[in-house]
């Protein structure tokens, strides 16, 4: 692995990455946080890599973790429903990352050190991908990349605007409807807000 990325005092400067590709590349050697010592390896991202959309999720469960892949359990198959619900394709028009890239033991959720630790990622794919929208997908990413006392329930189906003008959206966990089918219909409320928003920026142009 090349020795870009880590400074001596193990800061991830990420600022000559220029491609999802090097990053990947990066990325997939981290041992940045104990996650990766219970885990089959890192779970980077995937989708279009000019995607006018990003999903974050939390993290790999141990579907992903057994294929290398973001949301293909039985949540990720109830993603692909809802994006098909609002004329949206995983592959085509959106890009998928987690808040932390390596399963947590038990679907545990990241504790807010493994959070940190794998953010650097995350947040450089957010730049090489420049989505216009981003959908958090529950509580881990919402607390992560907004605010660690934020709730869930009650931003989600809120509109966030970031510094840089990505419009922010909210929502439930699909592993949330899952356990609790009362969710769907917020949901459903909520993607069609994003549906709305990306017709507007798509023609628009933007
Ligand atoms: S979870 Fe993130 S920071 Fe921790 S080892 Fe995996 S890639 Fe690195």
């Amino acid at each position: 692995m090349s020795g870009l990325a880590f400074l001596n005092d193990g800061v991830l400067d990420l600022n000559a990455v220029g491609s999802l590709d090097e990053l990947r590349g990066l990325a997939l050697a981290c041992r940045r946080c104990g996650l990766r010592a219970g885990c089959s390896g890192v779970v980077f991202g995937e989708g279009n890599p000019k995607a006018r959309l990003m999903l974050i999720g939390e993290g790999p469960g141990a579907d992903e973790d057994r294929l290398g892949r973001p949301f293909v359990g039985r949540a990720g198959q109830l993603l692909d429903q809802m994006l098909a619900a609002i004329k949206l394709e995983r592959f085509a028009h959106t890009y998928i990352a987690n808040v932390v890239k390596c399963r947590p033991p038990g679907n545990r959720a990241p504790t807010f050190d493994e959070a940190r630790a794998c953010l650097p990622w995350l947040v450089k794919q957010i730049l090489l991908v420049s989505p216009r929208i981003i959908i958090l997908l529950g509580s881990t990413a919402l607390k992560n990349l907004i605010d660690p006392r934020a709730s869930i329930t009650v931003m989600r189906g809120q509109w966030l605007t970031s510094k840089s003008g990505i419009k922010i959206m909210p929502t439930y966990h699909p592993a949330a409807l899952l356990r609790d089918v009362r969710k769907k219909r917020p949901v459903w409320e909520d993607l069609q807000k994003v549906r709305d928003m990306y017709m507007s920026l798509a023609s628009a142009g933007s």
